[in-house]
């Protein structure tokens, strides 16, 4: 562990993908990482396992964000085993694909319900509950700013968790409280590379000017940045994590 704090970290979406990068690093930053998952208990409690091998603290809890009493519960343990909790990162999502004309109703209600309300629940108990000093990173996308078709309904969500980063953190100031927001340009997780063949995925290597795609430790480091001790002026802020794409 490079660094030790009593401070407490919720991570949403901390099974697979960029959310198991963020607990990571964030318990090797020496925070208390409440890894949250919605199904994947097994990958859930692994990660625990490897995080607390490596002389971190960790728990897994299940919690379906889009479920407002789940979230409220996982501040409510937190709080009974930690006695608070100081950094929230918004990171569960979804993202399904599909020309407006061919969206049903299923997969716009399902991406609403995950990564606007999903964000929104996370966003709520923070704001009641994080101690004085505290930090939320909340999950957008450099689609907002490409839009490229078929991300109608995906972007739309991002796009109104970046209106609603910019508004808490006017509301949270006078606590000490930052808010900010990483889009991330395209990472490697089942999350992008579902559904896409080799010639897609050659075709999106060659629009990002360093020439790669992004892996899971780029994300998590750009938001142990933002939850670390040297961010404490960056308020408002959407931080574009994407090899210069956008
Ligand atoms: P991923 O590999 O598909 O992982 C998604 C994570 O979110 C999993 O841990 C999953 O838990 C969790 N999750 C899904 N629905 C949930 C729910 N209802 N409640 C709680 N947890 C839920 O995705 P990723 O690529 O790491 O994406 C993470 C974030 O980055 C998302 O907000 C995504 O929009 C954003 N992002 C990703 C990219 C990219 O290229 N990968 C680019 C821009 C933005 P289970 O395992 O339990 O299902």
């Amino acid at each position: 562990m490079s660094s030790s704090t009593n401070k407490v970290a919720i991570v949403t979406g901390a099974s697979r993908g960029i959310g198991a990068a963020i607990a990571t690093r964030l318990a090797k930053d020496g925070f208390t990482v409440i890894v949250n998952y919605a199904g994947s208990a097994g990958a859930a409690a692994k990660l625990v396992e490897s995080i607390e091998k490596a002389g971190g603290r960790a728990i897994s809890c299940q919690a379906d964000v889009s479920d407002p009493q789940a979230v409220k519960r996982m501040f409510d343990s937190a709080e009974a085993t930690y006695g608070g909790v100081d950094v929230l990162v918004n990171n569960a999502g979804i993202m399904k694909l599909a020309p407006v004309a061919q969206t049903d109703d299923a997969l716009f209600d399902q991406t609403i319900a995950i990564n606007l309300k999903g964000t929104f629940n996370g966003l709520r108990e923070a704001a009641k509950r994080l101690r004085d000093g505290g930090r939320i990173v909340n999950f957008s996308t450099s689609v907002v700013g490409l839009y490229q078709p078929t991300y109608a309904v995906y972007a739309a969500t991002k796009a109104a968790v970046e209106a609603m980063t910019h508004i808490l953190a006017k509301e949270l100031g006078s606590r000490g409280i930052t808010v900010n927001a990483v889009a991330p340009g395209p990472v490697a997780t089942e999350l992008f590379l579902d559904g896409k063949d080799q010639a897609t995925l050659d075709r999106i290597r060659q629009m990002i000017p360093l020439g790669r795609l992004g892996e899971v430790d780029d994300i998590a480091r750009a938001v142990s940045m933002l939850v670390g001790p040297d961010a404490g002026w960056i308020n408002g802020q959407i931080v574009r994590a994407n090899g210069g794409v956008v």
